[in-house]
């Protein structure tokens, strides 16, 4: 492989994609982006026990949904798959053997009942639970005796039992572990399958993968990682930790304060641009204080040196603000084809095409997610009901003689432009004596069914001609 830049978002598929996720694999594209690299998706699913079906279809979905297309990965096929782990369990087992053979790794037998103890123990002499490295010591004979006896075993690294290990991180910069904090990881599980640390490693390295950017919650695997490199004789990519996403109490974000998968923020009515937008400014600081990207523009704009180190809070009320500021300002038609799951939920008849384009232009200024656009337009769609206190203004005779002025000159009327609305409006005023209150909440409650809402012209816009004199001779018959 070349000098080219290559990263890779590696997820395992054990839920729906998280916001974190997310934005690690926006960090990921945008990097492999901006370098004219190249962007990989690999599944790491060699954990079985937290496997979830159709989670990986999902994430896949998900990152395409979003415009987050990768260059190489499952059903796109580059040279160095394949990219899902579980099919490359043959490719792990050659490396395992050449650990072991450099003394690098060692078959561990010790059931699950040993290591409870011995973290008893541990805990009880005041010591952090860690493996003890009993079956270092086990001679070649004595390993090779309990492997015939059948008895189950693990593999783990060899660990240094003492010094430590510093290395640079993008972010973090310098970073030093001492390497008593680090326990003898078990590479092969008792099921024969990797874990994630072998897998992750060897498939990096396979790969050609250059940058490593990924969560916070993995600096403290890289000493293992990078012992891994050293035992392989191989160059370690170079690694990029992005800061913890926090609740606004500070907390690490989870999802006992809020939403956390991407598809619940999806399927509530957050936009995709509005959604990566948030994500990019979550421990990344633009130059000066502009917050509002499109991903094309966040493609150039996009630099490592600019992710913070502190942990970024997810403000709802800002992806919110964000939202609604995609929803004004898109592409009308988008926004339209955007909102018909909602009104297809809601049962609403959208098959008036130009109606429907007018109600969402209108219901769209009033809205931070498409989910309340609902609430916004349905008055232009269903039959309304009045409460006891709207009948009461409705039949009083201030309102039945507008009613019946309106629907007489409304059908005089050859046009019905604002102008014509807003003159006709002047002029009831004018003849009938009526002034302000008394005029426009009779009107708006024989319109849409509410005192407040749109201005007249543009709900009548809206209604068209025949709904407007049907819902004014509705309010007329009103018994
Ligand atoms: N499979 C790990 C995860 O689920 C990937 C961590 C990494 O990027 O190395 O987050």
């Amino acid at each position: 492989m070349n000098s080219e830049i290559r990263v890779r978002f590696a997820p395992s598929p054990t839920g729906f994609l998280h916001v974190g996720g997310l934005r690690t694999a926006l960090y990921d594209y945008l990097y492999a982006r901006k370098t004219a690299g190249k962007f990989i998706l690999r599944i790491e699913d060699t954990d079985r026990t937290r496997f979830v079906e159709g989670a990986a279809e999902n994430l896949i979905q998900t990152l395409k949904y979003v415009g987050l297309e990768f260059d190489e990965g499952p059903d796109k096929e580059g040279e160095v798959g394949p990219y899902y782990q579980s099919l490359r369990t043959e490719i792990y087992k050659k490396y395992i053997d050449e650990l072991i053979e450099k003394d690098a790794a060692y078959y561990c037998f010790c059931s699950t009942e040993d290591l409870d103890k011995m973290r008893e123990e541990q805990k009880a002499k005041g010591i952090d639970p860690k493996y003890d490295g009993r079956c270092r010591k086990l001679s070649k004979e004595e390993r090779a005796k309990r492997i015939d006896e059948g008895n189950p075993f693990v593999i783990r690294l060899k660990v240094p039992q003492e010094g430590e290990i510093t290395f640079y991180d993008i972010v973090r910069e310098k970073v030093t572990f001492p390497w008593k904090m680090v326990d003898d990881q078990v590479l092969i599980k008792s099921d024969g399958f990797p874990t994630y640390h072998l897998a992750n490693v060897v498939d990096d390295h396979l790969m050609g993968i250059t940058h490593v950017i990924r969560g916070e919650e993995w600096l403290s695997s890289v000493p293992k990682h990078l012992l891994l490199y050293e035992k392989f004789g191989w160059k370690p990519p170079k690694m990029a930790h992005l800061p913890l996403l926090l609740n606004p109490d500070k907390s690490k974000l989870s999802k006992r304060q809020g939403d956390v998968a991407v598809e619940d923020y999806l399927t509530k009515g957050y936009l995709p641009e509005a959604l990566l937008n948030f994500v990019a400014i979550l421990g990344w600081h633009p130059k000066g204080d502009r917050e509002l990207f499109t991903l094309q523009e966040l493609e150039k704009e996009f630099s490592m040196k600019r992710i913070t180190k502190a942990g970024a809070v997810f403000d709802v009320e800002k992806l919110n603000w964000m939202n609604g500021h995609y929803i004004r300002s898109l592409d009308l038609i988008y926004i339209a084809e955007k909102s018909k799951p909602f009104f297809e939920k809601a049962g609403i008849d959208i098959t008036d095409k130009d109606k429907y384009l007018k109600v969402i232009a209108n219901a769209r200024m009033r809205v931070s997610k498409l989910s309340d656009i609902i609430e916004q337009s349905k008055m232009y769609y269903l039959d309304m009901e009045f409460n006891e206190e709207a009948k009461k203004i409705i039949l009083d005779e201030n309102s039945q003689n507008i009613y019946q002025y309106w629907i007489d000159e409304l059908q005089k009327k050859e046009n019905w432009s604002k102008e014509d609305i807003l003159e006709l409006q002047k002029e009831t005023m004018e003849n009938l004596k009526i002034k302000g209150k008394s005029f426009f909440v009779p009107i708006r409650l024989a319109l849409i069914g509410a005192e407040h809402g749109p201005d007249f012209p543009a709900i009548i816009n809206i209604l068209g001609r025949e709904e407007t004199i049907k819902r004014f001779s509705k309010v007329l018959d009103l018994s």
